[in-house]
Parts: structure tokens; C-alpha cells; sequence
């Protein structure tokens, strides 16, 4: 890792304060979790400032492990299904609710996904063919009201 060096340390005043990494282990519902965060820190009081690019550094990481304690998908698995199932973010958001930018917030771990649509992707992504049945569900006017023809199922 490449240190950069700042200033002196604003906590205790030493010539030690660099941005760089630094492990850190978090406890989320009383499971550790280890990421290597960047930030400014001190190599002599240990102390550190964590800025908004560095913390964006580590939010998808620490999403995808607090999914796991979850039993929720991690935000690389939603994208992962959701192009598998040939899905744009939009429509997967229209599909599964939670706004025009639910999917891209939850695929870069800035919310985690609802629990609801984490087990109904997490469904899709095994049985894809029943994706028609909610897409079918979800187009409000269909002009074709006849029902002959469409019952070709193709899964
Ligand atoms: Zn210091």
C-alpha cells in the first residue's frame, strides 16, 4: 500500500499520520466483521479520520457481510441474479419495488436489500423461468386480452 504522508497527527501532534489502510473489526449483531479501511491514521496514538470517499471504499464489503449474518444476499449476488435474469437495475426496481434506484443502492451496498426481495431473487435466481409469471403480473395493459396462443409456456 502506498502511504501518503499528511501532517502532524491532529490527536496527539506526531509526524505520523498517513492515509492508508488499517485493519479494523467492526461487530455487527455481535459478530466481529474485518475490513481494511482506509483513512487518515496515526501510526503513533492509533487514532484516524475516516472521510466519505473511505468509507465508500469499504460500504459494499460491509454490506456483504453483514448480508451473510443477515442470511440476505450480498450486494455482488444481487447483481449477479439480476443479470442473470437479463433484468436492467430500472426494471428490477420496477419489478421489486423500493424506487427508481433501489437496485443500484443495494448492488453498491449503500442499503441493504429488503429481506422480501432478497428471497424472492434469491428464488428467481434458482427457477429463472418464473420470472414470466411476474413480469406477466406486472404489465398493467395488456393489449392482446385473448388468451389463445399464450398459454405456450416456456419453462
Ligand atoms: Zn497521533
Amino acid at each position: 500500500m502506498t502511504k501518503t504522508k499528511v501532517e502532524h497527527c491532529p490527536f496527539c501532534g506526531k509526524e505520523s499520520y498517513y492515509h492508508q489502510t488499517k485493519s479494523m473489526t467492526l461487530r455487527y449483531k455481535s459478530h466481529p466483521i474485518t475490513v481494511e479501511q482506509p483513512g487518515y491514521w496515526c501510526n503513533e496514538c492509533g487514532e484516524g479520520v475516516i472521510g466519505g470517499e473511505d468509507r465508500k471504499a469499504t460500504q459494499k464489503e460491509l454490506q456483504g457481510l453483514r448480508a451473510q449474518i443477515d442470511g440476505l444476499l450480498s450486494p455482488d449476488d444481487i447483481k449477479l441474479i439480476r443479470e442473470k435474469l437479463k433484468l436492467t437495475q430500472q426494471k428490477a426496481s420496477d419489478l421489486f419495488g423500493g424506487g427508481v434506484n433501489a437496485f443500484s443502492r443495494y448492488e453498491r451496498g449503500e442499503t441493504p436489500i429488503p429481506r422480501a426481495a432478497s428471497q424472492l431473487l434469491q428464488l428467481l435466481g434458482a427457477h429463472p423461468n418464473l420470472l414470466t409469471e411476474l413480469s406477466k403480473s406486472s404489465i398493467k395493459t395488456n393489449p392482446n386480452k385473448a388468451n389463445k396462443g399464450k398459454m405456450a409456456a416456456t419453462g
